[in-house]
């Protein structure tokens, strides 16, 4: 049993954060793993206000245990879905893909824990400015959006380390204790995973995505649209024809048009494979099998404590 900052913030047991993650995270995933004592998010860009609503109503009825909400700073109708999270009373709200100083004192007001993600040391040192409770780091090998840095999660943590006071989270490149285990030894205090939760029953991902997921190899996503909003994907047929876009010098409003509307939702939550935008970590090569989402959690947990025992014999 931990008993860190992070803990005591979330009121949790297990300081294993599942991350926020549009089409693949609602309320089914976040209560499973806030009932395994981790804390789930419900990732809401993907979600219209009055189904974000719905969503956070039965993760109430489905846990008695605190969860969260991450809302991408960048959603059109983000005013509603601020008013829903306060209205709602959720506990605590992930706030990503945007400044930190816009929300964070409403939220607070509000009695609102508030934690921002970050890709670099200057938007953490910035989220402690705006008086959030902690901040999630995340490196160059997370799925999904990143930061134009490419930091990779080695890097990124002990500088932010050195910059900030307030409790950081890792993520990028997290699936398994051991990495777990080594975040703690760069000064994280607790870990957001997302690609792991996608290949469980109880994501809300296609069950396409979740195979594709399985069957990822070494070396399968790379970010890209950089152009744009910098995403890593799975390197699927859509992946190649941007690739190919970009190869040959493709403005920023032509890759626009290549990706259309709603690629994401395509992809992960109607399951094409070739046409859809596959968003998914490095860490995905590794993960073999689907599980229930508390079996996750229990198997991080106990590979962290496993390996935090076997550093511990190494000084005797
Ligand atoms: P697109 O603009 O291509 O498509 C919008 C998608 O979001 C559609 O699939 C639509 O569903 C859905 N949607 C949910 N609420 C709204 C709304 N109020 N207005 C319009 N569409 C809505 O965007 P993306 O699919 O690339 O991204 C969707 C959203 O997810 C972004 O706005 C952003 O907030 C967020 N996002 C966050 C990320 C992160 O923080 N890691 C990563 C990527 C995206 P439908 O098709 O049913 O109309
Ligand atoms: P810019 O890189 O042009 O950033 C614009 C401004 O937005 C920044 O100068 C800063 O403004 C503010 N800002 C954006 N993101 C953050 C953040 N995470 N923390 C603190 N401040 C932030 O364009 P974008 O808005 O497209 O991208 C900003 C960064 O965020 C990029 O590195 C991008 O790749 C990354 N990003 C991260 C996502 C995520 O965490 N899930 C999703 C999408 C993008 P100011 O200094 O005025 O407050």
């Amino acid at each position: 049993m931990i008993n860190n900052r992070i803990c005591k913030l979330f009121a949790i047991e297990k300081p294993i954060v599942q991350a926020g993650m549009i089409w693949c995270s609602g309320w089914e995933l976040a209560s499973a793993v806030s009932n395994a004592g981790g804390l789930g998010l419900i990732g809401s860009g993907s979600m219209y206000p009055e189904i974000l609503k719905e969503h956070i109503r039965k993760c109430k009825a489905a846990t008695s245990k605190p969860f969260g909400v991450n809302i991408p700073l960048l959603y059109p109708d983000i005013e509603k879905h601020i008013q829903i999270v306060i209205d709602e009373k959720v506990p605590i709200v992930f706030t990503s893909a945007g400044s930190p100083k816009t929300w964070t004192p409403l939220l607070k007001q509000n009695g609102i824990v508030v934690v921002h993600v970050v890709s670099a040391v200057k938007f953490a040192v910035k989220c402690q400015e705006a008086g959030v409770d902690a901040i999630v780091a995340e490196g160059f090998e997370a799925g999904g959006h990143n930061g134009r840095e490419e930091s990779t999660t080695m890097v990124l943590i002990p500088q932010v380390k050195q910059h900030v006071n307030i409790p950081v989270i890792a993520a990028g490149g997290i699936g398994f204790g051991a990495q777990m285990a080594a975040a703690f030894a760069l000064g994280a205090e607790g870990v957001q995973i997302g690609s792991r939760f996608v290949a469980t029953p109880e994501s809300s991902a296609h069950a396409n995505f979740k195979q594709a997921v399985i069957n990822s190899v070494e070396g399968g996503t790379q970010l890209t649209l950089k152009q744009l909003t910098p995403v890593r994907l799975i390197k699927n047929k859509f992946f190649n024809e941007v690739d190919r876009a970009e190869k040959r010098g493709a403005s920023a409003e032509e890759l626009t048009n290549l990706l259309g509307r709603a690629r994401a939702k395509k992809g992960m939550f109607e399951g094409d494979l070739e046409e859809g935008e596959l968003e998914i970590g490095q860490v995905s090569s590794a993960i073999k099998t689907l599980k229930p989402a508390a079996e996750v959690v229990d198997e991080i947990y106990h590979e962290f404590n496993q390996t935090l025992k076997s550093l511990a014999q190494l000084i005797g």
